[in-house]
């Protein structure tokens, strides 16, 4: 069991599963709809739990009824987390999510405008009170400052999820030990393909663990130079493809916490994202005793 400390956002996700995609402009019934505590590293945090870890999440909360009912289901879930900056008269990023059973495409529009964790909040933590240290690449400004700060000190090794390309975000990529890149990240600054990002930046960051998944085709990563990759592992029905890449960063660290070989940790991986693609939801993913 390892305490994680991870930043990022919580949402509130409104998921509707519908039998086709919507055309614009037209009304169409959903089959399900369900809600649910979001967001990638509330997410992330979830499997950590499954997995046996400690993990806590540093983020602002809002004082809506979506802040009551999120901070009830992490609690629900096992998933600590700060509850210090909660921010007054605010309302909770919110991700309304379409899910075409055809092919467990998930469709996200999302709305937020409550402020994000500040450096200065961040300086309230005890770092040194955790295993790792997990962050979600957003909110930019902020985040390098605490991250250099955290580098000023003995510290846990430090992961780094890279989803969007925003702006600035390269000053972030110095700091973490491990990386994550989003297919979307790589698309976004015109890679054709995950091994081709990955050997781009470890041609700049030689001494990182990097990583990249690439949805149905699987995930690479490089260390130590060498470039590895594992295949998909589908599930016998695509259910629903949310929160997979979520599931993956989860059980990559996990394999990192316990220095499992790179071979073995994308392999176990692939295998947890893609049981997660077969599932609604993140429920009951892993079960005590289970062997990916
Ligand atoms: P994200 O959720 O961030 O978009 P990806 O789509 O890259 O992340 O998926 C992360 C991992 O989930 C992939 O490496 C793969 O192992 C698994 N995965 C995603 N989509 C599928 C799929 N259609 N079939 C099997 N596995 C999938």
């Amino acid at each position: 069991m390892s305490r994680i400390l991870l930043t990022g956002i919580i949402t509130l996700d409104i998921i509707h599963f519908v039998d086709h995609y919507p055309l614009e402009d037209s009304e169409q019934r959903a089959s399900q709809q369900i809600f649910e505590t979001g967001g990638n590293t509330a997410n992330s945090s979830y499997i950590l739990k499954q997995l046996g870890h400690e993990p806590k999440l540093a983020a602002t909360i809002a004082d809506d009824p979506a802040a009551a009912f999120i901070c009830q289901q992490l609690q629900q879930r096992g998933v600590d987390y700060f509850d210090q900056w909660q921010i007054a008269n605010s309302q909770s990023p919110t991700s309304c999510i379409t899910i075409n059973q055809q092919n467990a495409s998930r469709t996200i529009t999302h709305y937020r405008d409550l402020p994000e964790l500040q450096a200065r909040q961040f300086e309230q933590i005890d770092t040194h009170k955790f295993d790792w240290l997990h962050f979600e690449g957003r909110n930019i400004t902020q985040l390098e400052n605490i991250l250099r700060t955290i580098a000023g000190q003995p510290h846990a090794p430090i992961s780094l999820e890279v989803e969007k390309d925003l702006p600035d975000i390269e000053c972030l990529l110095p700091y973490g030990d491990v990386i994550f890149f989003s297919r979307n990240f790589a698309l976004q600054r015109g890679f054709k393909e995950a091994a081709e990002c990955l050997q781009y930046f470890a041609s700049i960051y030689p001494h990182k663990r990097l990583f990249c998944a690439w949805g149905e085709f699987g995930a690479w990563a490089i260390q130590s130079s060498r470039l590895y990759h594992s295949p998909a592992v589908p599930p016998a029905h695509l259910i629903d493809t949310r929160a997979a890449g979520d599931t993956f960063n989860a059980a990559c660290i996990d394999g990192l916490l316990k220095q499992q070989s790179i071979v073995q940790i994308l392999q176990d991986a692939c295998t947890l994202a893609g049981r997660k693609c077969g599932q609604k939801g993140l429920d009951n993913l892993i079960t005590p005793g289970d062997i990916l």
